[in-house]
């Protein structure tokens, strides 16, 4: 190295005290070709910058640069069973051999709609499509022609995938206007959105023109908030009563926090349910259920759900790998993502608490979510009064020191996070802690 310039040398040096470098060439080279230099828009927000990852284990990522991660993204809750599990690689390389796709039937896809209907209480019928986002809009149409009606009732706080008519009033916002620029605002003009966990203000907007009641039956968006004891079941009675269809989006909730989905653990039945990310264990596959009533719209084809990618094989397999190991592990494997979760949401709160930061965590089964907050969030209102921009900052410290989490504060847990990464995850979240409390006394001073 003794030939470098001296420009030389401070490029070399900062190539080598950057734990980032390559990621951040990557991300460079990405913004000349992919819009934003990312594939999607929730990634722009990581700092210091967007990584790029090049490895998955059990509950560990390796980044480009060689930096390793215990996770708590999962890509953002599809890994339920840990990154790479082996059923599911085993299941989509047995297909592999058979083909990628027929764009007809096979036989793995009645082995998943069997699943499903075996293991979600609401499920008589399913219907599979690609993305979250899809399937909700698939739901919603099932819904208004098996009423005859159009208008739907969604939630301030919660969300239910990009398209058009439901991104209003997402997390993060303070009222039901639309997210982003370029949406449509006749295609929410008939979407009403209501206060959550307030029957008074549901029973208000719910006329004879709404076809469907659609949330997140635990608003894990939102910030992983309960309801009030008894409220979903009023929700339910409330919509039996008025004809309308009560659709439980389980594209988290789903297998995530028991194996019948949030419905099971709520004892509470909803018409239809939407299902994504841990059914696919990975793999790009969503679905709706429901009851055979409500579904007939789309057994009949009076509904014509279509897709060139609906219930993909290597998808599906992976989706019946995922299912199988769930329905044969059930009572050993929730319990064991109940305490990583609570393990989780106690390191980040001791820890923090330790350094004199003001950390709180909502956690539910194998999901939870951080607020900089130095009271209690219990309700939506609440979420908005936390400081996001802080805890975005804490997010890099995590980073920096080998935790890898969603900047918004959701942390998900999977069956790979044990002992040992736990064990690693307080050491790491504690060093950041103690970094951010740093930060926060340079500020002060
Ligand atoms: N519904 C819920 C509850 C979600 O959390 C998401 C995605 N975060 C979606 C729908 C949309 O799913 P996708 O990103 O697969 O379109």
């Amino acid at each position: 190295m003794a030939f470098l310039t001296a420009a030389g040398l401070v490029s070399y040096a900062f190539a080598v005290t950057d734990r980032y470098a390559r990621s951040r060439e990557q991300h460079d080279r990405a913004s000349g070709t992919l819009a934003g230099g990312v594939a999607s828009a929730f990634r722009a927000s990581q700092q210091p910058v967007p990584i790029t990852f090049a490895d998955a284990q059990g509950a560990l990522l390796t980044d480009i640069d060689s930096n390793e991660y215990v996770d708590y993204a999962m890509a953002f809750g599809p890994i339920l069973l840990g990154h790479s599990n082996e059923p599911v690689r085993d299941a989509v390389r047995r297909q592999l051999g058979h083909g990628f796709g027929y764009g007809a039937s096979h036989l793995l896809e009645a082995e998943l709609s069997e699943a499903v209907c075996r293991t979600v209480p609401c499920a008589d019928l399913c219907v599979f499509s690609n993305s979250g986002s899809e399937a909700v809009h698939a739901a919603l149409r099932i819904a208004r022609a098996a009423t005859g009606r159009n208008r739907v009732v969604k939630f301030l706080g919660h969300f239910h995938g990009w398209l058009d008519p439901l991104a209003v009033g997402n997390p993060g916002r303070p009222d039901g206007r639309p997210t982003t620029a370029g949406q449509d605002p006749l295609a929410s003009e008939s979407v009403t959105v209501c206060p959550w966990n307030d029957l008074a203000a549901l029973e208000a907007v719910l006329g004879d023109d709404v076809a469907a009641v659609i949330m997140e039956p635990i608003a894990v968006n939102g910030g992983c908030l309960v309801s009030s004891p008894g409220y979903i079941d009023a929700v339910r009675e409330l919509t039996r009563r008025t004809g309308t269809v009560l659709i439980f989006d389980e594209v988290i909730t789903g297998f995530r926090l028991a194996l019948g989905g949030a419905q099971a653990r709520l004892g509470v039945v909803p018409d239809l349910a939407v299902l994504g990310k841990a059914l696919g264990g990975g793999m790009p596959i969503s679905g709706v259920c429901g009851s055979a009533a409500v579904m007939a719209q789309a057994a009949s084809g009076r509904v014509a759900h279509v897709g060139t990618y609906n219930a993909n094989p290597m998808c599906a397999a992976a989706a019946v790998a995922v299912i199988s190991q769930l329905e044969q592990g059930e009572s050993q494997l929730y319990p064991q993502l109940e305490s990583a979760g609570a393990a989780v949401a106690q390191i980040f709160s001791s820890e923090a608490a330790a350094h004199g930061l003001p950390i709180v965590v909502n956690q539910i089964g194998a999901a939870a979510h951080a607020f900089w907050s130095s009271e209690p969030v219990e309700t939506y209102a609440d979420t908005l009064t936390a400081d996001s921009s802080a805890y975005h900052h804490f997010a890099k410290a995590l980073l920096d020191e080998g935790v890898h989490v969603i900047p918004r504060g959701l942390l998900y847990v999977s069956t790979a996070h044990g002992e040992e990464e736990l064990a690693r995850t307080r050491e790491s979240v504690g060093r950041a802690c103690a970094v951010a409390a740093e930060s926060m006394l340079g500020v002060r001073g």
